[in-house]
């Protein structure tokens, strides 16, 4: 597996990832990447208001880790704001808390991180087909989404 990325723990899939101020060439446009963790630290902080060790418990990471992350995700959208860049979300090392699966006959289910970690479902829990799938937001393998660290890289996932 060559090295081991540190995963960071996320409730929160932005719907909406891209950002674009008006006016703006896109010639002349500079984009600025937050990554889906960076988000999830703006948005426990930030938006619900949580104390730093809260965020950083949920995130499972320690508290200096969270403040760094944080100080990253304000920095880049004070500078998209400021010098009018677009800002894109996507990519990071995060796992979701709880992924979403649905199967040949349209049932859907949630199963939880921690559960997916040991068993990872193998059947509809509602009409025990072995046809599923998961959905959104997961493209590829299970659990880890966005890989890679490089926020300047052309890397689409
Ligand atoms: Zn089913």
């Amino acid at each position: 597996m060559g090295r081991q990325p540190i995963w960071r723990r996320v409730d929160f899939m932005p719907q909406v990832n891209y950002f674009k101020p008006a006016g703006v060439p896109m010639a002349h446009l500079q984009e600025v990447r937050l990554s889906i963790e960076e988000a999830e630290a703006i948005r426990l902080k930030d938006i619900q208001g949580l104390e730093q060790n809260e965020c950083a418990q949920k995130m499972r990471v320690s508290r200096p880790t969270f403040a760094r992350i944080l100080v990253s995700a304000r920095q880049k959208m004070a500078d998209a704001l400021l010098n009018g860049k677009a800002i894109r979300i996507e990519g990071g090392n995060y796992e979701m808390a709880v992924r979403r699966f649905r199967c040949s006959n349209g049932h859907e289910w949630e199963v939880p991180f921690e559960v997916m970690i040991n068993t990872p479902p193998e059947f509809c829990p509602t009409c025990n087909t072995k046809d599923i799938m998961a959905l959104w937001p997961w493209r590829s393998g299970w659990g880890r989404a966005g890989q890679g660290r490089q926020y300047r890289g052309g890397r689409s996932w």
